[in-house]
């Protein structure tokens, strides 16, 4: 039986290649290609720096350093997202709150955020950072949360591990306009891939010099920035304390070749939701709604049953596709429903919005290299078991 995962990298010959050329060269961790994968990411979304990490979780860490993220603050997102949203703030030290999604965009809900802001005002426990996920690959309402960063004076990071190559507002996620630092992920799983990879972009050059010191234990070889005089060409200094994000040369390589197919990407995966919207119409599903404001990187295709009309249940009907051999997924299991965040103090109920939503969601399978066939199968089947 053949298998149809959620999601699948596309590796053509030419990105082989593009590896196998940095492992004959001199170069295998950070080198030329990260400074031509950086370019070409920065240049793709219109933005001033951007700083290649080990995964997209080191980049959330690094973005909450840089912008100063301490045992004093709180850090806001939305509880329908991976759980490195969230914990990045406990890297920090900080504490952690969330903000429940839009019922209809499953993104964190810029009207829910307002009320939290004027509450939380009150009470003199306004967040530090606040970071709005583009769930599938759909922007947030960039431009509200961007109006409330001013007025309540908290940072803004975008987490678009989801929504590389998509567009808000006519411009690239990652430009900057309404965001202080957005983070791109590259695990197979996502648009595209180097194998393990992160990126942080920003147009702000204080946070890029920052993030690039602590991506590399945070130390410098660059005597601007050292506290005395240097000893010697060998010298170095560690100044802050910083890690081991690094990415590699032989993932950049990859990462380069990626960027080049991403527009043929966003387009198949643009058909394919089409085509899923046109022949799931009449099945008894919520299908996932587009703002206009959004042109969508469609991560993920994630319908939600209509359990009332269907006689079985979610568990039910996933099992049914694994057995047919299509292996959907769920995204997500709310975050402050995990064990470790109940320990910290949240509360099944606490967010009702995204639990509901978890309760009824499937992410069917959404990939570049999903032939229009493999989909009418995934079709198929999902009719059979709905009726
Ligand atoms: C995948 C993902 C991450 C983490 O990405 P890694 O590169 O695996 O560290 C963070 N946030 C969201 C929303 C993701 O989907």
């Amino acid at each position: 039986m053949p298998i149809i995962p959620y999601a699948k990298q596309t590796i053509l010959a030419d990105d082989i290649a593009a590896v196998t050329e940095v492992l004959r060269s001199d170069w295998l961790t950070q080198g030329p290609a990260i400074e031509r994968f950086e370019m070409a990411v920065a240049n793709y979304c219109g933005v001033a720096h951007a700083v290649a990490t080990c995964n997209a979780t080191a980049a959330l860490h690094l973005a909450c350093r840089a912008l100063d993220l301490t045992a004093n603050d709180i850090l806001w997102t939305s509880p329908n997202t991976f759980v490195a949203s969230a914990n990045c703030a406990l890297y920090c030290g900080a504490k952690v709150d969330f903000v429940d999604i839009d019922p209809a965009t499953f993104n964190l809900c810029a009207d829910a955020l307002e009320k939290k802001l004027q509450r939380a005002k009150k009470e003199g426990k306004l967040p530090r950072i606040v970071i709005p996920v583009h769930f599938a690959g759909q922007s947030c309402d960039m431009e509200k949360i961007a109006y409330l960063a001013k007025q309540y004076g908290f940072f803004v990071i975008e987490d678009a591990s989801h929504s590389i190559g998509g567009y808000y507002q006519n411009k690239p996620i990652g430009n900057g306009q309404y965001a202080d630092v957005t983070i791109f992920s590259f695990h197979p799983v996502k648009i595209i891939t180097t194998g393990e990879g992160g990126m942080l972009v920003t147009k702000h050059a204080n946070i890029a010099t920052q993030a690039r010191l602590l991506r590399s234990h945070g130390i410098t070889r660059d005597s601007g920035m050292m506290v005395s005089e240097t000893e010697g060409p060998w010298y170095y200094q560690q100044i802050d304390q910083g890690y081991n994000y690094r990415m590699t040369d032989i993932q950049a390589a990859l990462g380069v070749r990626q960027l080049q197919q991403l527009n043929e990407f966003i387009k198949r995966r643009q058909y394919l939701a089409k085509r899923y919207a046109e022949k799931l119409t009449d099945l008894p599903l919520q299908l996932p709604v587009q703002h206009h404001d959004c042109y969508s990187a469609w991560h993920l295709y994630v319908i939600q049953l209509q359990l009332e009309n269907i006689k079985q249940s979610r568990r039910e009907v996933v099992e049914s596709l694994h057995q047919a051999g299509i292996k959907v997924n769920v995204h997500y299991i709310p975050v402050h429903t995990q064990p470790y965040y109940q320990q910290l103090g949240f509360r099944v109920g606490d967010y009702p919005v995204a639990e509901n939503y978890y309760q009824r969601a499937i992410s069917l399978p959404m990939y570049y290299g999903l032939t229009d066939v493999e989909q009418d199968t995934v079709i198929a089947t999902l009719r059979d078991i709905l009726q």
